[in-house]
């Protein structure tokens, strides 16, 4: 399986400047999908996970699938406004402006919580949620994005949760 031919590549979204992988492509390409999650599962098969944060909204589609194979919780992660129960909330910086997340803090039980997500570039959107997850006394047992863009440093950030990637991009 070629991932790189797999992932369409959008110049200049949502902003000049921003190469935009979007994985979507990747999703309507049912071998590639496939490929993917197969991959994600087996990079975490030796690693003890309790559940699963996934981040709105790309990464839903990667942490239910996680979720489902692992037999594990599925808790999402997402954007302000959007969940109808008491929630945690963190803000943080994005390659491309600022975001808040919110968590359902009751489904957050304590318990080692692997963090996925499409892509990772600076690493601000998985560091916000293992902020919630650490606030609430759990552990982060990973994080897993499809794409990582390490020329954005997030090692620098997030290094320590051991981020996992199947693909990384130079910034050239
Ligand atoms: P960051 O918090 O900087 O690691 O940014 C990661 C989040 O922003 C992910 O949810 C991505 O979907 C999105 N994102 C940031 N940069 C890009 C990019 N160049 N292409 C596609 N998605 C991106």
């Amino acid at each position: 399986m070629n991932l790189d031919e797999a992932i369409r590549k959008v110049p200049d979204f949502p902003k000049p400047g921003i190469l935009f992988y979007d994985v979507t492509s990747i999703f309507t390409n049912p071998e590639a999908y496939k490929y993917v999650v197969e991959q994600m599962v087996s990079l975490y098969k030796n690693v003890e996970v309790s559940g699963v944060i996934a981040i709105e909204s790309r990464g839903f589609l990667l942490g239910s699938c996680f979720a489902v194979e692992r037999g594990v919780p599925l808790v999402l992660a997402r954007k302000k406004g959007k969940l109808p129960g008491k929630t945690l909330e963190e803000s943080y910086a994005l390659e491309y402006g600022q975001a808040t997340l919110q968590i359902h803090s009751e489904d957050l039980k304590p318990g080692r919580w692997l963090i996925i997500d499409d892509l990772i570039a600076t690493g601000g959107t998985l560091e916000a949620v293992a902020k919630m997850v650490l606030r609430q006394g759990a552990e982060v047992a990973g994080m897993f994005g499809v794409i990582g863009l390490p020329f954005l440093k997030y090692e620098e950030k997030i290094g320590a949760y051991h981020p996992r990637t199947l693909i990384n991009y130079s910034g050239e």
